[in-house]
């Protein structure tokens, strides 16, 4: 479903993304984990076209990606994005959040979205915060009421950067328990993320970035247990 092959990127002098070939299939969790600066946050962005490649190929669904125009409005709607801050839209309700893009960029009618966009809410566990600005409901609601926003333009994949840095302790699982159940709803994923105990009970596979290098691709329980370079051992040491 994304797919990705030789990319390469770079900031000014600094490569940050170095050959990196990815293939994630209909319906599976990669979780992608790696060091601070080892390129997880721009990987993400590529895929979503906010970042642009210098070399390779980045495909959704066998699509190429497009640059810019029409074709861009549409693969941003196909790939959905979970940021670390929330950004949601402040002076609109949260069912006015979730509703707001199926409306102006895919035209759905009014009624129609905000029936879609009442399930969502009800689905991440928040459809009785519906009427409130976004100010009034605590980290972990914003976080939802973000992933139900994303959700309702139907994407194909759904990307996360983060979702819980920003979250209270109290507040992280409620955000990862809405997210393990995207997952068993069968929704492709690719999750940066510390939360390890998601890594290990939801991903299918653990991709471990070094240096802008993807230097391992494994399933939880072997990378966990088992990692085979020095970068993750050492990684897993500071972390577990
Ligand atoms: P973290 O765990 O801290 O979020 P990361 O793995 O997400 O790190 P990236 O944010 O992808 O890392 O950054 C990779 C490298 O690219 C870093 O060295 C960073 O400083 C650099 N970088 C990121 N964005 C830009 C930018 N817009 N301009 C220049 N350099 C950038
Ligand atoms: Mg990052």
């Amino acid at each position: 479903l994304v797919q990705l092959s030789g990319v390469q990127k770079h900031f000014g002098d600094l490569h940050v993304l170095k050959d990196i070939d990815l293939e994630v299939a209909p319906g599976e969790v990669v979780v992608v984990l790696g060091p601070s600066g080892s390129g997880k946050s721009t990987l993400c962005r590529t895929i979503n076209r906010l970042e642009t490649i210098d070399e390779g190929e980045i495909r959704i669904d066998g699509t190429v990606l497009p640059t810019s125009g029409k074709g861009l409005a549409k693969l941003r709607s196909e790939v959905g994005m979970v940021f670390q801050s929330f950004n949601l839209f402040a002076h609109k309700t949260v069912l006015q959040n979730v509703t707001v893009a199926p409306i102006k960029v895919k035209g759905v009618p009014r009624k129609q979205a905000e029936a879609e966009g009442m399930e969502l809410l009800e689905r991440v566990g928040v459809a009785d915060q519906a009427d409130k600005l976004p100010a009034q409901l605590s980290g972990g609601q914003q976080q939802r009421v973000a992933i139900a926003r994303s959700l309702a333009m139907k994407p194909k994949v759904m990307l996360f950067d983060e979702p819980t840095s920003a979250l209270d302790p109290e507040m992280i699982s409620e955000v990862i328990e809405v997210m393990t159940g995207l997952a068993k709803s069968g929704m492709t994923m690719i999750v940066v993320t510390h939360e390890m105990g998601f890594a290990r009970r939801t991903a299918d596979r653990v991709v471990f970035m070094d240096s802008g290098r993807i230097v391992e691709v494994r399933p939880p329980e072997e990378f966990f247990s088992s990692p085979e370079s020095d970068r993750a051992k050492d990684f897993l040491g500071k972390i577990l």
